[in-house]
């Protein structure tokens, strides 16, 4: 079995080389749903570092991640739309290479304390309907602003109740949201897992 404990190198994408998975097991998305729709950002240099710091996207998450992840998403495909991720779990050597780029906390999480994206329980995600148009949400992601904020109200109402059902559906299914990144949710229950340097292989 390969080991999801702590700084472990070893490539993970592979779900079959697991015996036995667990919650906190770490598993690809994309083998337990083909429902979601992906732009992950940091994969190309259509972010804020302006650098692709992933070499390839895959998300991968704690398996109890996904589960809460699908258990959202059925919710909003009920109403019409569906979870785009723009970022997953981040091995803690990308966040070191973010830190380099950008070493100022208020952008990028500080290695040294790690982030939940690093313990595998955070998403960054909006909702697209089913043809795949953005549902409005105000800013881009990664916008640092407080119009990103979720306490900020000088938002066209569209915006404002787009935000509401995000995190409401998010927080009926496990999740927690965060203040000031209305893209941010993370598993209330990930930061008791550990921060994990595992890797993914790229085909
Ligand atoms: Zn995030």
């Amino acid at each position: 079995m390969i080991s999801t404990i702590g700084y472990c190198q070893a490539p993970l994408n592979k779900v079959e080389t697991v015996d036995e998975i667990i919650d906190t097991t770490f598993v690809n998305l994309k083998d337990y749903s083909s429902d979601f729709i992906y732009d992950m950002r940091y994969a190309t240099d259509n972010n804020f570092l302006k650098a692709q710091v992933y070499d390839c996207a895959e998300c991968l998450i704690r398996y109890k991640t996904v589960k809460a992840l699908i258990k959202a998403n059925n919710a909003f495909m009920r109403k019409g739309f569906k979870i785009k991720l723009y970022d997953c779990y981040r091995p803690l050597d990308i966040q070191k290479r973010m830190w380099t780029i950008v070493s100022n906390p208020k952008y990028v999480a500080d290695p040294s304390k790690g982030s939940i994206h690093n313990r595998g329980g955070a998403v960054d995600i909006t909702l697209v309907n089913f043809d795949g148009e953005a549902v409005p949400m105000g800013t881009d992601f990664d916008f640092f602003g407080i119009e990103a904020s979720h306490k900020y109200i000088n938002l066209p109402t569209d915006v404002i109740s787009n935000r509401k059902f995000l995190k409401k559906v998010m927080t009926a299914s496990g999740f927690k949201s965060f203040d000031s990144e209305w893209w941010h949710y993370n598993l209330k229950s990930a930061l008791k897992d550990p921060v994990s340097n595992a890797k993914w292989d790229c085909n």
